[in-house]
């Protein structure tokens, strides 16, 4: 154990003098979007990558209130655009101290009814491969131009742990995730790199209009936690903000609910169980 008097408490500015790139914002409700105004409060230097032309009208503004340094295309299915985004980080930044993978895709038809009958071959291995894979490509290229001290996070859901109704194929995926997570952690802690994954509750977002019943998934969250509320985005970007700064040191391969407590839960209360 360290004398508290050798104790170094990070004082405020937590991000001061910290850049980190932000991977996942498609509009002002995104959670990469929550999570970088939070980084940002607390003087992080930002970059953020955007899938293709349509959201570009959207990010740009949101990048540009936050003066991002870097603001660049990425499509994460495919090798040559993630590269070319990592290399633009290598070449404007040479160094990175954090990475925010806030990224989940599956086909519609894959996220109602019945799993068995509604996830094809090819909508598996798609969900896999934008919802799982790219968090290993995206540390792959990112952990090259980490120091010790740098953080990676990851944003999954329960539906990896339990049976969410119509959450199907994503909830493999983001069991996918989870286990990536701990395996990348496993290669990076020995370089210093911690890698975290934040299980946020549901939240109105637009890959949460996708889910069929989503409606139903963010009033059953509230009623069900036991904090009775929803999952804030605050929240989320709090925790984010605790595993991306010095706040986090000790903190890998760990999966932190964030989602008012829903996932502690394993009967309603009564009276919710008879209305
Ligand atoms: P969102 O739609 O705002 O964000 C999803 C992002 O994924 C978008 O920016 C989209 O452009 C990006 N994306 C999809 N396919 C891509 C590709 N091929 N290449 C690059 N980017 C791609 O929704 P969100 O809810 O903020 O989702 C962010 C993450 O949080 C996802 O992993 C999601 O599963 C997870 N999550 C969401 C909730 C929720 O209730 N909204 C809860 C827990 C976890």
């Amino acid at each position: 154990m360290s004398d508290s008097t050798e104790n170094n408490f990070p004082k405020g500015g937590l991000m001061h003098g910290k850049r980190g790139l932000i991977m996942g914002v498609a509009n002002k409700n995104s959670i990469a979007w929550g999570i970088a105004q939070q980084l940002h409060a607390q003087g992080a230097e930002l970059g953020f990558t955007y899938l293709g032309e349509a959201l570009e009208k959207r990010v740009r503004p949101l990048a540009e209130s936050v003066n991002a340094s870097i603001f660049t295309p990425c499509d994460v299915a495919d090798d040559a655009s993630m590269e070319a985004a990592f290399a633009e980080v290598r070449e404007k930044w040479g160094e990175l101290d954090f990475l925010v993978h806030s990224i989940g895709f599956a086909g519609r038809e894959g996220l109602k009814g019945s799993f068995v009958e509604n996830t094809s071959r090819e909508n598996f291995k798609m969900t896999m491969d934008i919802s799982a894979f790219s968090f290993v490509a995206a540390a792959k290229l990112a952990a090259p131009m980490m120091k010790p001290g740098s953080s990676m996070i990851t944003l999954t859901y329960l539906g990896s742990e339990r049976v969410i109704p119509n959450y199907n194929v994503m909830g493999v995926a983001k069991a996918a995730l989870e286990a990536c997570t701990r395996y990348i952690a496993r290669d990076l802690g020995p370089k210093g790199i911690r890698v975290n994954a934040i299980s946020a509750g549901p939240m109105r977002t637009l890959a949460m209009a996708g889910i069929s019943g989503g409606r139903g998934m963010l009033s059953t969250g509230k009623d069900w936690s036991l904090l009775k509320e929803d999952t804030s985005m605050e929240g989320v970007a709090g925790s984010a903000l605790w595993l991306l700064s010095d706040l986090g040191r000790s903190v890998a391969g760990e999966v932190v609910h964030v989602d008012a407590g829903f996932h502690a839960v394993g009967m309603p209360e009564p009276q919710a169980v008879t209305e």
